[in-house]
């Protein structure tokens, strides 16, 4: 089935703790024709998390059994954890014209867009600086020390992709990024691509690599 007459696929990656989650959730309580796509992952679930709406929490065996079916549009390991994202729900929603949000990391976005007639617009999403980034980390998973520094660690590594993206947007400000999202969203929709600072961002990176 070709899926060039549908919905469109827009991806939100960052390293661990930029808001991402926060920002595809938003984007689709107040845009009725965007749904964001649900995972599934072999991670335990977080209390505040929801079976079903968060993740599609299942164990290795199940997304194994799901690899060898080539149920998956893509997935990937991280942090010794398994995610990915099934093929026949995302094509359900593009074919009833919905737009697909996706909170994936890069290796997946290298998958789905290794695929032929994909409408995908992806996105990587900065921190403002590396001490808001430790601070928001430090919220999420208070107590969790190990953790924080794995993700401290891997976050040179997930910036390193910055350049395999359409756009790159700062969350500073929660709304104010989401606004600058949602207005390339909308031009996109219309076949408009918006041009970027490619200087300004390029900075930005090699200050945050330091
Ligand atoms: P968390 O465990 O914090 O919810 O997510 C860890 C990372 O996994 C995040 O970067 C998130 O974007 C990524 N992720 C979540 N679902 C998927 C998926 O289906 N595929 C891929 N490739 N990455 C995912």
């Amino acid at each position: 089935m070709s899926l060039k007459e549908n919905g469109m696929m827009f991806i939100l990656s960052s390293p661990s703790g930029v808001g991402k989650t926060t920002l595809t959730k938003k984007l689709s309580a107040n845009n009725k024709n965007f749904v964001i796509s649900v995972s599934h992952t072999t991670r335990k679930s977080r209390p505040n998390e929801i079976d079903g709406k968060d993740y599609h929490f299942v164990d290795e065996s199940k997304f194994n059994l799901l690899i060898k079916s080539k149920n998956f549009f893509e997935y990937a390991k991280i942090f010794n954890n398994y995610y990915g994202t099934l093929k026949q729900p995302v094509i359900d929603l593009l074919s009833q014209g919905k737009d697909v949000l996706f909170d994936i990391d890069w290796q997946g976005t290298q998958q789905l867009k290794k695929i032929k007639d994909l409408k995908l617009v992806t996105f990587f999403i900065l921190p403002p600086n590396k001490k808001v980034l430790k601070e928001r980390l430090l919220t999420r998973h208070e107590g969790q020390e190990k953790m924080i520094i794995e993700r401290m660690n891997k976050f040179t590594q997930e910036l390193s992709h910055w350049n395999e993206y359409n756009y790159v947007v700062v969350n500073d400000d929660l709304e104010e990024c989401y606004n600058k999202i949602l207005n390339i969203i909308i031009s996109e929709k219309k076949g408009k691509k918006e041009i970027q600072d490619m200087k300004e961002i390029k900075s930005r990176i090699d200050k945050l690599m330091q």
